[in-house]
């Protein structure tokens, strides 16, 4: 296809040199940002960003997530926050959570949380630049993007638009989803953005009786998926049925096993160390 120079409008990576990052705001700071991405909704994308943050901060990182799931925000709700965001001269206010997560969502900018955003995709794709541009967000260590699922216009913005240091992919056993996680890997492959790795959620389900481990949706093709791709397993987390409870009542914080402190670790052995 003939070339338009219109980069916002095409996904191929032709080795142009236009840098369509948007810029900070200009009283934040944010020394890494992390996409989550999955192939298809439901996978757990939105429990690994909550937990991800949870174990950063526990680490005592200075964290945020920012919820680019704009039909389908469910951060805020995570973490029990209902109030709205507010703002003064210097731009958006993030909420912050108990133990200081920021968050901006835009559950927290409508008047009512059960309000269905019905955008057209420039309306959508504007709000997730503006979460980047216009939030004051606090010295922070690290932000979590929460991507919608897929690979369409949103997803392709949020490449395009933030600085990434690169995204993690979250998949759930079944072969068909399998597949299109290498569409999720392959896209960031596209937009030049490093794979730090891949983590299967609902991997297996520990019996509380006897303790046997079951395989309910069937085996793992995780490593062979980042073996092919080059990237790491960072984890391989269980159906967690207390882990799902406390989420839906808004508590992510007071989860005392979290699965994903040592990859929260292994992501900040990766990226600390470049400053
Ligand atoms: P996504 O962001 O990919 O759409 P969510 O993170 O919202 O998916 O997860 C979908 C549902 O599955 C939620 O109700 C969540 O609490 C539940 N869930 C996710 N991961 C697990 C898990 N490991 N164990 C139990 N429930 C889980």
């Amino acid at each position: 296809m003939g070339c338009n120079h219109d980069c916002s409008s095409c996904s191929s990576s032709c080795g142009s040199e236009h840098d369509l990052h948007e810029s900070l705001n200009q009283y934040s700071s944010v020394e890494h940002v992390i996409g989550v991405v999955s192939g298809k909704g439901g996978v757990g994308k939105s429990m690994v960003t909550t937990q991800l943050a949870v174990a950063m901060a526990r680490m005592g990182k200075r964290v945020a997530i920012l919820d680019a799931d704009i039909t389908g925000p469910s951060i805020p709700k995570a973490f029990g926050i209902h109030e709205k965001c507010k703002g003064n001269e210097l731009g958006i206010l993030p909420a912050v959570t108990e133990t200081g997560i920021e968050i901006i969502s835009i559950n927290l900018l409508l008047p009512n949380e059960t309000d269905p955003v019905v955008w057209r995709a420039p309306m959508i794709t504007g709000t997730v630049k503006q979460f980047w541009t216009d939030v004051v967000w606090n010295q922070l260590d690290y932000m979590f993007v929460d991507m919608p699922p897929g690979t369409g216009d949103v997803p392709l913005t949020v490449f395009q638009s933030i600085p990434l240091d690169g995204i993690i992919v979250v998949a759930s056993p079944q072969e068909l989803v399998g597949m299109i996680v290498e569409k999720a890997v392959k896209m960031a492959d596209m937009m030049n953005v490093p794979v730090l790795g891949v983590i299967e959620n609902m991997s297996y389900f520990t019996c509380p009786d006897c303790g046997s481990r079951h395989s309910v949706f069937g085996d793992s093709r995780i490593d062979e998926i980042a073996e092919a791709h080059d990237t790491v397993v960072l984890a391989k987390l269980p159906i967690d049925p207390d882990l799902a409870a406390a989420i839906d009542a808004g508590k992510a914080e007071a989860v005392e096993t979290n699965h994903l402190s040592e990859a929260a670790e292994e992501l900040d052995r990766m990226l600390g160390k470049e400053g």
